[in-house]
């Protein structure tokens, strides 16, 4: 049995897979600083399994950096790796490392692999991963990486299982955190996440794409901590409208709710074209996520934002969150598929481990 572990900062999710079948899930919520190993515990006799069943552990990690670009097995080096990425990623690498301590910590023989959120981005033509920074400040790692590559890869390998997976797609993860990615025959060529999460689409409590020079203000103002705190903790959806649930802002039916929700669906569109040009055209769109999965305004709005690259989709399909959202008329294909980034975890982990064996 295989272990999945999403650890966060506050919050541990773990999901235990036999092949590709989930057989058991736990989460714990609201850990402390360091109650990590108990919170594993607690969550493994939540799920009801025994360590000394588990054949195998593997992480969600955020950061992979530049180096760390396809999943692979937890040594040493790897954890300094990963260690190394934390001022990349100062939010989400320490917890994933604390996860992967604390199985260390329950079970100490037992193999661990790490997979990157940012691994399925590293196919990006560099003209994309590159900021026009001097060359010494390159030089530090500042550059694009891109996020929520798990989900893209999962949604990937659904569409090509169904032999549906075409040339130019454009992917949308809309969740808490909101991305897109044009992927070209299965291979991300763009994303509108940058150097951190912050970057692309208004989110749930991130603004997005802003300009560097009003984040060098804000710093000015309140210094670099609570600049970083407002910007990916008190904006977006949050600020606009009160709430960083699309559901509330829906029920809210203020003004300002009103104003949150067409910034979301404007700014989409926006970067959606950006993402088609990237591909040279489009012969699909995928949601996924939580607002991508179940809100059909919020798809219905970026849709017809997209009507003049041959986009329509039938609105009772939309309505009922179908799988299949294109009405016969449409150039385009339009599907919603669900997230499943522990049972990718799972498979690419599982090869690995087919690959040690061999
Ligand atoms: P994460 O990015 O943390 O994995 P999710 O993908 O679960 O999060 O997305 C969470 C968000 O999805 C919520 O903040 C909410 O805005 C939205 N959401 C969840 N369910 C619905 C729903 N039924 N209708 C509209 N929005 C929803």
């Amino acid at each position: 049995m295989l272990l999945i572990v999403n650890a966060g900062s506050s919050s541990l999710k773990l999901k235990v897979f036999e092949g590709a079948e989930e057989m058991a899930r736990a989460t714990v919520s609201e850990i402390g600083a360091d109650g990590h190993l108990e919170a594993m515990a607690l969550g493994l006799a939540k799920a009801g399994v025994a360590v000394d069943r588990l054949t195998a552990a593997a992480h969600r990690v955020v950061h992979g950096g530049a180096d760390l670009t396809a999943t692979c097995r937890v040594t040493p080096q790897v954890l300094r790796q990963i260690a190394d990425c934390v001022p990349l990623a100062p939010l989400h690498n320490p917890a994933n490392l604390v996860g992967i301590q604390a199985v260390a910590a329950l079970a100490p023989e037992l193999p661990q692999y790490a997979a990157f959120d940012t691994a399925f981005h590293a196919t990006n033509p560099e003209v994309a991963t590159t900021y026009a920074l001097p060359l010494e400040e390159r030089q530090r790692g500042l550059r694009r990486y891109g996020f929520h590559g798990i989900s893209y890869a999962a949604l990937v390998r659904v569409l090509r299982a169904r032999g549906e997976l075409p040339e130019r797609l454009l992917a949308c993860h809309l969740g808490n955190g909101c991305s897109m990615a044009a992927i070209v025959n299965g291979r991300s060529v763009a994303t509108t996440m940058g150097y951190s999460p912050l970057d692309g689409l208004t989110m749930g409590t991130r603004t997005g794409g802003i300009d560097g020079n009003a984040v060098l203000r804000l710093a000015e103002l309140h210094g670099i901590e609570r600049a970083g705190r407002i910007l990916n903790r008190e904006s977006g959806l949050l600020a606009l409208g009160g709430s960083n649930d699309l559901r509330s802002l829906h029920a809210a039916g203020t003004a300002e709710a009103r104003f949150a929700l067409d910034h979301f669906t404007y700014w989409a569109v926006r970067h959606a074209g950006s993402m088609v040009a990237a591909m040279g055209g489009l012969d699909a769109v995928v949601f996924t996520g939580g607002i991508g999965e179940n809100d059909p305004w919020v798809r219905k709005e970026i849709l017809s934002g997209l009507r003049f690259l041959g986009v329509s989709s039938d609105p009772s399909a939309n309505d009922r969150n179908e799988i299949t959202l294109h009405d016969p008329t449409s150039r385009v294909a339009i599907w919603i598929v669900p997230a499943d980034e522990e049972r990718q975890i799972a498979l690419e982990a599982q090869a690995v481990m087919a690959g040690e064996g061999a």
